[in-house]
């Protein structure tokens, strides 16, 4: 091979963004195509005219040397920061102070702030989603919906997108599609609420483990750096159940946030009258049974897959799920 090598990644979500970066501060050529107009994937930020909400991950903890260093860095070039907020756990019968059993830091001013920095300097094609990956003489060509002609060629591609759809794109081209397709996924109802009065909530983030329906609730708008909107005093991000949300995957949207709304405003013990509320179907929230190795590598036929469902279902297996995929790759 002449040339520099040249990698796709199909995904611009935290192991995406780990990978690619990884692969061209090492001197590779890489291209990121993304679904969506955003980067970020699942560590996103919704932002309408009540303000900003972190409808899917809410914080992040950091474990592992290599992303506390990560972190670190985030946190000193203002991308992260410590989020203090009281957190309590609603169990049958109590309420546990949970606010000191987890560091938890995240994204200013939102979480989608994390893949915007990891996507600086990269080659990212959004409103890209790629649809079939097919071999040719001259390397690997990805093609979008309907399109006859494919991109590339690649040398290597690495795919980082939820296990499913992974398994989907690289069908037949390797054995690792097999792997992927063991995981299986929660759904999670996510809906932001925008209140013109204050709750006077006695947390700011509560995981509701005693309720059929709530699963979580954070104080959005209490989190850093949020800023205010006029006439809002509070927004609030609610997660239902992963039980919950697979039964009502198919409910309509309003109901969704009427049905969560109302299980919320029985947890306060008063009315929530929400200024606006919207329910948001997040397809694969969470891999149930995550693989225990933290990426795939098919090193014959150069093809990876990376994700929170290789690395752990959460931030920092994301991002070190795409940063072990990439060290591999460049072997
Ligand atoms: C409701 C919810 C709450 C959560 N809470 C937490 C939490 O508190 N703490 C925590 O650490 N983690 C939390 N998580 C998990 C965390 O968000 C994920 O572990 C992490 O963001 C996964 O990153 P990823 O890069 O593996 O996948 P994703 O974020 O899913 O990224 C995949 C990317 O690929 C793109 N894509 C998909 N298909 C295609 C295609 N065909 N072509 C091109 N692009 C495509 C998607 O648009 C997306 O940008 C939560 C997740 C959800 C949904």
């Amino acid at each position: 091979m002449t040339h520099a090598r040249r990698f796709a990644v199909i995904g611009a979500g935290i192991a995406g963004l780990s990978c690619a970066r990884a692969l061209q501060d090492a001197g590779a050529t890489v291209t990121v195509f993304e679904r969506d107009l955003f980067p970020g994937g699942r560590a996103a930020t919704l932002i309408d005219d009540a303000g900003p909400y972190d409808h899917g991950a809410q914080y992040f903890t950091a474990d592992d040397d290599r992303f506390v260093a990560a972190v670190q860095r985030w946190q000193s070039e203002g991308i992260a920061q410590r989020w203090l907020g009281e957190i309590v756990a609603f169990e049958p019968g109590a309420i546990l102070d949970k606010t000191a059993s987890a560091e938890r830091f995240v994204g200013v001013p939102g979480m989608r702030r994390l893949g915007v920095y990891l996507a600086r300097g990269l080659d990212v094609r959004y409103a890209s989603p790629i649809a079939r990956v097919r071999h040719s003489p001259a390397g690997w060509y990805l093609h979008a919906d309907r399109q006859i002609e494919g991109i590339g060629p690649f040398d290597d591609v690495l795919v980082a997108v939820p296990s499913e759809p992974a398994a989907a794109l690289l069908d037949g081209l390797t054995a690792l599609a097999e792997a992927a397709r063991t995981v299986s996924w929660d759904p999670c109802w996510a809906v932001t609420v925008a209140a013109a009065h204050d709750s006077h909530a006695p947390f700011e983030g509560a995981f509701i483990n005693d309720d059929p329906i709530l699963g979580w609730a954070a104080l959005d708008s209490a989190k850093p750096k949020r800023g205010r909107v006029d006439g809002v005093a509070e927004r609030w991000v609610l997660h239902a159940r992963p039980q919950w949300s697979r039964r009502y995957f198919k409910m309509d949207e309003r109901e969704v946030s009427r049905w969560l709304v109302r299980s919320f405003a029985a947890r306060l013990r008063r009315g929530l009258h929400p200024l606006q509320a919207r329910a948001l179907m997040w397809t694969y929230a969470t891999p149930v049974n995550p693989l225990p190795q933290p990426f795939l590598w098919d090193a014959e036929q150069r093809l990876g897959m990376a994700g929170d469902w290789c690395g752990g279902p959460r931030i920092e297996g994301a991002y070190l799920s795409g940063l072990g995929l990439a060290e591999a790759a460049l072997q």
